[in-house]
């Protein structure tokens, strides 16, 4: 090898590796870039999954409804849920809510939302092939705290030691006389357990 030959080598061998290098930060620049654009769609598309949920939430009142009063009424009802912090499956995640079967906190993982009802994924198939139906309908204004804590309490020992599954929910009605929104608590049972249930609930009366 003379000279020109060997300088002729080295020149070829930095232009290969300059190519390399090239090619190696297009591949992971444009990466990078695809990764940004999916996590901005996300993003576009969390924001209107919430938005969609937030109108389908309203619709479901009257539209003459106040939508801040009913935005009150709501954190009214979450601030007295009292959320464990994390899912009753995985010690590590956050609980974003309970399931109305078994009153348990979970993430978001193990939750799934069925009309305006949270069931854990583990009970949906209790939840969808049941025969549900509403067994009482108690105006908050009217219900003793303590019928309330009773009732929160059966719920959870006939769950726990009989495997009934009793949902207790709140819901809104407008009082047009009044002009205000009325808040109810609402006993759902399967219908195969409506009589038992009737029964362990003798002391609302
Ligand atoms: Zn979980």
């Amino acid at each position: 090898l003379n000279n020109e030959q060997l300088i002729f080598v080295l020149v070829a061998i930095l232009l290969l590796i300059t190519l390399v290098v090239i090619g190696v930060l297009v591949y992971f620049g444009h990466r990078f870039l695809r990764l940004k654009e999916l996590e901005r769609l996300n993003q576009i598309q969390k924001s209107t999954k919430e938005t969609m949920e937030e109108i389908q939430d309203l619709k479901q009142v009257d539209k003459t409804v106040d939508p801040e009063l009913l935005k009150a009424l709501r954190a009214k009802h979450k601030d007295t849920e009292h959320l464990a912090s994390v899912c009753v499956d995985h010690p590590d995640e956050p609980a974003v809510k309970r399931c109305a079967i078994s009153g348990d906190p979970f993430c978001e993982h193990c939750i799934t939302r069925q009309n305006d009802t949270w069931v854990a994924r583990k009970y949906l198939d209790l939840f969808l092939d049941s025969d549900w139906e509403e067994l009482m309908m108690l105006p908050d204004h009217k219900t003793e705290h303590d019928v309330k804590t009773r009732l929160s309490k059966m719920k959870s020992d006939l769950w726990k030691k009989k495997g009934i599954p009793v949902i207790i929910q709140s819901n809104y009605k407008i009082n047009v006389e009044e002009d205000e929104i009325e808040s109810y608590t609402v006993v759902v049972v399967r219908q195969e357990d409506r009589n038992y249930v009737k029964k362990e609930l003798s002391f609302v009366h």
